[in-house]
């Protein structure tokens, strides 16, 4: 048969290593695919660059909308990331009725409904391997290995520069802001680290696992998130001596009342597999009802692992062209007419475990008092460790796990610790999860 051609937009750390695993990878690809797999078209914006490294092999265009109006590109990969104009070009490929791949998070999680609705319409097919965990295979997992299961829980470590940082600061005792520009001078943390730091990528990503694992339209706006930029060296100390690490998962999980989507710092127990994954890897746990608990570990970002995803839609795509669209995997696991109106929680509503800890004056009857509180709002310790106060300190620090509790209980009960003249500053309060 005569090779597909692929109109790749983008030649930056993804699309350069898509170009090289497709070259490197060709005829083992071709043997997998039925047909040889062929860039036809790049575009990029230095198109000087560019033509430096494809050479004759492809055209190159400082237009993208070039690429998807091709009349012989019939799939479009778009490795440009942003929504602007990543969106449009999408849109107008799939209207196009070429076939897209991409490992945008962002443009999924906040116009994935669009999108999926689109390529419906038009019969084509948008993979997005590439777009939660790099060379993670964890899309085709849920939509495919995980099919017979009703998805109870998902949580992932799926940013691995916030990862890397909390790796830093409890292995060399590091302070955030060191640690972070640790992160920055070896490449790990981009300039501008919000989205990594603030939870916002996690979020994206999490949100596209929640509609593949629950049949829910993608909510990113419903999504809560808190990073990682608060935490103190003291903290993972603690956490430590307890048996805990601290890491920055994404949450999704099936609740009696609806759906719970949430990113933040997390005590896990230390003895899990998730709790030693280190720097900038990336691992998911995902529980299914009848398979348990499965993990998927490895490379969550780089050239070469990111594009082992992107290649891996393109065989998919090439595999499946000549197919009735109603004989493909549903986009998003779940059939599009069959999706569920499962309502995401809201923070409050949703009952964790929590580790707190605050710092009080070391006199008499101050713990009673906090306890009281914690009892009020239906809140139980599970341990608690006093520290001794150091020479010449009058303040020491109490740290306490909770049971189970709702999230709106300890909002109150938090409140009204941090009122007590006993207790100095804010209550540090961080969620556990047993991860069972
Ligand atoms: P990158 O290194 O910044 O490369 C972006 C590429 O897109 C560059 O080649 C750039 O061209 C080109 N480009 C940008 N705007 C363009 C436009 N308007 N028209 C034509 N070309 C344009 O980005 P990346 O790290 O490869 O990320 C690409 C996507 O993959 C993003 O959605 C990202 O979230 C996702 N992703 C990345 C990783 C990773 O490890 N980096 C992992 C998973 C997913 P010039 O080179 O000419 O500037």
């Amino acid at each position: 048969m005569k090779p597909i051609n692929v109109g790749l937009i983008g030649l930056g750390t993804v699309g350069r290593g898509t170009w090289e695993v497709l070259h490197r990878n060709a005829d083992e690809i071709q043997r997998r695919a039925g047909r040889a797999i062929r860039v036809s078209q790049v575009a990029v914006r230095n198109v000087e660059r560019a033509r430096s490294l494809v050479g004759g092999e492809a055209r190159v265009t400082g237009d993208a909308f070039e690429v998807v109006r091709a009349p012989d590109v019939e799939i479009v990969a778009e490795l440009i990331g942003g929504t602007d104009p990543a969106k449009a070009l999408v849109l107008e490929a799939i209207a196009r009725g070429k076939h897209v791949v991409t490992a945008n998070k962002a443009l999924l999680a906040l116009h994935g409904n669009e999108i999926f609705a689109a390529a419906q319409k038009h019969g084509v097919m948008v993979a997005f391997e590439a777009s939660v965990a790099g060379g993670i295979p964890i899309i085709k997992a849920l939509r495919e290995g995980l099919a017979a299961n009703r998805i109870e829980w998902i949580a992932g470590i799926i940013n691995g520069t916030s990862n890397f940082i909390l790796t830093e600061m409890r292995d060399k005792g590091l302070a955030f802001d060191e640690a972070l520009k640790d992160a920055q001078a070896r490449g790990y943390a981009e300039a501008d680290p919000t989205f990594d730091i603030e939870g916002v990528d996690a979020a994206h990503k999490l949100t596209i696992l929640s509609a593949l694992a629950f049949g829910i339209p993608m909510q990113f706006e419903r999504c809560y998130r808190e990073g990682i930029r608060g935490l103190a060296r003291a903290d993972l100390g603690y956490a430590e001596a307890l048996g805990y690490r601290i890491k920055l998962l994404g949450i999704a999980r099936r609740a009696r009342s609806g759906i719970e989507l949430r990113v933040h710092p997390t005590l896990v127990p230390a003895r899990r597999l998730i709790a030693n994954v280190e720097g900038a890897m990336n691992a998911i746990l995902v529980k299914g009802d009848a398979v348990g608990v499965t993990l998927y570990y490895g490379a969550g970002a780089g050239g070469q692992p990111t594009a082992s995803a992107v290649v891996a839609d393109l065989v998919d795509v090439t595999r499946l062209i000549t197919a009735d669209p109603e004989h493909r995997v549903p986009h998003l696991a779940f059939q599009p007419d069959r999706l569920s109106a499962d309502p995401v929680l809201p923070i409050g509503e949703v009952e964790s475990s929590y580790y707190l800890r605050l710092r009080v004056l070391d006199k008499p009857g101050v713990l009673a008092e906090v306890t009281r509180i914690l009892a009020d709002s239906a809140i139980s310790i599970e341990a608690m460790v006093q520290k001794e106060p150091g020479e010449g300190e009058s303040r020491v620090d109490i740290v306490m796990l909770t049971h189970l509790a709702l999230e709106k209980n300890v909002d109150r009960a938090t409140a009204r610790i941090e009122h007590l003249d006993s207790v100095e500053g804010r209550v540090t309060r961080i969620r556990l999860e047993s991860l069972l």
